[in-house]
Formats: C-alpha cells, structure tokens, sequence
C-alpha cells in the first residue's frame, strides 16, 4: 500500500510567520511549526524557498510565530497566506507590535506568540528548516482554541463548495465556455469560488446575485484577489 492520503492523517496547527530585516517587514501562513526541545525551549519551522520571508529570517536571525485563533478572520489567512510580500504590504491595516529583535507580531486573531532567535538552519531542497530558540513570548487568549489545518480546510475554507456541479454548458474543444447568470466563477488565487445562489453576505451581496452584477471593487472573500482574477468554473 502506497498511498498519498496517508499524509492527511498528520496533523497541524496553522500559523503566522514573520521576520523583518532593514525596514523590509514579511510573514506567511506556514503549517510547520513545533517545539522541538524544552531547556532551551526551541521552535523549528520549514519555510519555502519561494516564500519572501524566507529572506528576512535568514538576514535577520530571526522569526516570530502567531498562534492563531480558530476563529480566525479569513481575510487575514487571505493577506499572509495567499498574497507576496512582494507585492503588497500584508501588515497595513492589522494589528502587530514590533518584538524586541524589530519582528513584527501578528496580535490579530493571535492567542499566543513566539520571538525566536534562528539557532541553526539546514537546507532541505525546497525549504529551509530553521530552528530558533524562544527569546520572548505571550500568552494573550488563555481561554480560546487554536486553528488546526484541518479545521481550516473543512470549515473556513468549506464556505467554497468543493466539486460543485457546474452550470456551465462545455462546449466542443477549444471553443471558450459561455458563463450564465447562474454561473458559479473560481478565484485563481486561492480556489475560492462564488455561487450566485448563495451570493457573499460577508459583503452584503445578496443570493441571486450573478457574477457579473457584483460591485467592481468585490474582492474574493478568502483572499482580497479582484474580480479579474476569478475565471467560469468549469467541472
Ligand atoms: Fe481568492
């Protein structure tokens, strides 16, 4: 037996990553992140070699760790995990104070956090594994749950339906698919998808409203991405 879904049997907790170096502030939702030794208590985390913020963790020599809330805003998973550094200032407009190290932490949707200091780094291939020693920490919402993976994926994440049927006449190869009113249309982005049954009451636009009625400053619910980059779904 070989079979990839056993890897759906590990759990994770998800979390806000970040590091800033010369004035340059970055962070992304990473899933790797575990306390590795208790004296000295020590964190690792694996992060991406394409994510930004690897740059500034590595220049810096240091990281910070958000522990989120499962209530979590999606529109903050949407800024720091589906959106670069590179293109967009991710902490305009969100609430995070400056560690001791100059680290931006994340306080929003944030029950606890972590400032490390990068002890030892190992290059996986596609990530690095960094392992920092905890220098600083907080605990803010003794009384609240931390977001798991799972937990995102089946029910923050599920407001998009999955493998919805779709409402769009295939045409014969090549030619383009004509979307309807009823047409539902994917965020390239993040994958979210707008039902025009269900509209998006987050933004006050009510059931029945079709895709191409929706306001031109709608932005996906899960990811801030604007209407251009949504395409009709096909099945
Ligand atoms: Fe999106």
């Amino acid at each position: 037996m070989d079979s990839m879904e056993a890897f759906y049997k590990v759990t994770y907790g998800l979390y806000i990553i970040t590091a800033s170096h010369e004035g340059k502030q970055g962070g992304y939702v990473g899933n790797t992140v575990f306390q590795v030794t208790a004296d000295p208590p020590q964190f690792a985390i694996s992060c991406s070699k394409d994510n930004a913020s690897l740059s500034l963790i590595k220049k810096s020599g240091y990281f910070a760790v958000s522990v989120l809330d499962k209530q979590t805003k999606i529109d903050l998973i949407g800024t720091f995990g589906y959106k670069s550094s590179r293109d967009i200032e991710k902490f305009e407009g969100v609430d995070y104070i400056k560690g001791s190290s100059g680290c931006p932490i994340v306080l929003e949707d944030c029950l606890a956090w972590f400032e490390c200091k990068v002890t030892q780094a190992h290059d996986l291939g596609s990530h690095l594994l960094f392992i920092g020693e905890i220098i600083n920490k907080d605990l803010l919402k003794a009384s609240k749950s931390p977001l798991t993976y799972a937990y995102y994926q089946t029910e923050l994440k599920g407001r998009a339906p999955k493998n919805a049927p779709t409402y769009i006449e295939k045409k014969e190869s090549g030619i383009p698919v004509e979307a309807t009113a009823a047409s539902k249309y994917k965020c390239l982005v993040c994958g979210h998808v707008y039902d025009p049954a269900e509209g998006d009451e987050d933004s006050g636009i009510p059931p029945g409203t079709a895709f191409e009625d929706l306001p031109d400053d709608w932005v996906c619910p899960l990811c801030g991405a604007e209407k251009s980059d949504f395409e009709p779904l096909e099945d």
